[in-house]
């Protein structure tokens, strides 16, 4: 994946983070399975990076903590029921960033939804929320607890840090505290400054679980399993690793000139989010006062059109922006990119199709292109179509590892 521009933030980053996905598609399944206690269990998947749910699976049915990204739901889903066939009753969400909601429609068939009612709010990516949940959700604007599979777990929500809308889940009985993105074992502190999050609030709140829950080991939502000492240690290269970066801000160095120094050499293996080292530095600019403009991506205004006037027009507004003010948003292939696997997720493929078509007249060079517009094409079952165009990618560029993967898979299921 590309760098990021610096500065930008949580909604931005996450959408590159799940365009970055499309590459790794046809990577084997990969989901670790831990298990706890009689009932609890963790599912790890590795791909694009890594994602943990919880889930208690028992007589009661099966409660979700988290669904992970878009393109690991398969995966994890299949993963789940290899270990139980029952009902999922409740998914609980820590959080609503896109990394935690991918699965909500797949794990959330005939559940209900328990999350902070800010995360029943929000609009995930711009497109309208899921109806899937309508009348069957559960609000946490204080703490709630339910007795499920023998064991009482309490959801309890916190002021804004990482986002406005995040809860712990505390399994009291397997005394296990899913903390969502608090704690990033292994990578940096993560703010989303647009849903009132702050570097601030989110050292006060690794403070916080720490003394409250000092016994209560951590399960992330990213990473390893912590307990409070780990945690601080944790805390402590946070504030290492920001005293580094403010060093080289008060010598005058931008976003970008600090990553080409050694600043953050110590933190090299804090690679739980692609450019985890920019959003990292960038943070603490901010939180300095240093805030660099970020540019905001064209699917932005394409996306609201979309919903009011169809792909056409959204098309049309494309080129309209980029003739009229080509500096105010970030225009290029690896946008329409974005908003045609957006459409894709949510099944609405002709549309995608459309908008991945618009990228083969604009990127004819890009391998890319074809690729993503194979997947739509065999996400529209025309396998005989897609083929061609996962050919032409490597036609364009013989390297592109994907494209060439998906035909390797495609060709052996045809010779069967
Ligand atoms: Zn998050």
């Amino acid at each position: 994946m590309k760098a990021a521009t610096a500065g930008l933030l949580c909604a931005v980053l996450l959408w590159a983070l799940l365009s970055g996905c499309a590459q790794q598609q046809t990577e084997e399944p990969e989901v670790e399975v831990y298990q706890y206690n009689d009932h609890l269990y963790k599912l790890t998947h590795d791909e694009p990076f890594s994602v943990n749910l919880y889930v208690s699976v028992g007589e009661d049915g099966i409660l979700v903590v988290d669904t992970g990204l878009p393109l690991q739901t398969q995966d994890l889903y299949e993963a789940l029921r290899e270990i139980s066939p029952s009902p999922i009753r409740y998914v609980v969400l820590t959080h609503s960033h896109p990394d935690h909601t991918g699965g909500l429609e797949r794990f959330g068939e005939d559940a209900t939804l328990i999350a902070h009612e800010n995360a029943l709010m929000q609009e995930f990516f711009h497109l309208p929320p899921n109806p899937l949940f309508d009348g069957k959700t559960k609000a946490v604007s204080e703490p709630l607890s339910m007795e499920f599979n023998g064991e009482e777990i309490a959801f309890i929500p916190l002021e804004p840090a990482h986002s406005n809308d995040e809860i712990l889940v505390h399994f009291k009985g397997s005394n296990l505290l899913c903390t969502g993105s608090s704690i990033l074992p292994n990578g940096f502190i993560f703010v989303d400054w647009n849903r009132d999050g702050s570097l601030d609030a989110s050292y006060d709140r690794i403070e916080m679980l720490t003394q409250e829950y000092a016994d209560v080991p951590f399960a992330p939502a990213h990473g390893e399993d912590m307990d409070s000492r780990a945690t601080r240690a944790w805390m402590n290269e946070m504030r290492k690793s920001q005293a580094a970066v403010e060093s080289k801000l008060n010598e005058g160095l931008s976003v970008d000139s600090i990553l080409a120094t050694d600043a953050l050499e110590p933190w090299d293996d804090y690679t739980n989010f692609p450019n985890a080292d920019r959003f990292w530095a960038a943070t603490v600019a901010r939180h300095n006062g240093i805030f660099e403009e970020p540019i905001p991506p064209v699917v932005e205004p394409m996306t609201a059109v979309l919903e009011e006037e169809g792909v056409q027009a959204a098309i049309k507004r494309y080129y309209k922006l980029q003739s009229k003010s080509p500096d105010a948003y970030r225009f290029g292939e690896r946008q329409l990119n974005l908003l045609g696997y957006q459409l894709l997720y949510r099944d609405r493929v002709d549309e995608a199709l459309t908008v991945l078509e618009e990228n083969l007249r604009l990127f004819p060079l890009s391998p890319n292109v074809y690729d993503s517009y194979g997947e739509a094409l065999l996400a529209a079952g025309d396998t005989a179509r897609a083929i061609s165009y996962y050919e032409k990618a490597v036609e364009v560029d013989s390297t592109f590892e994907n494209a060439r993967q998906v035909l390797q898979t495609l060709r052996t299921t045809d010779d069967m």
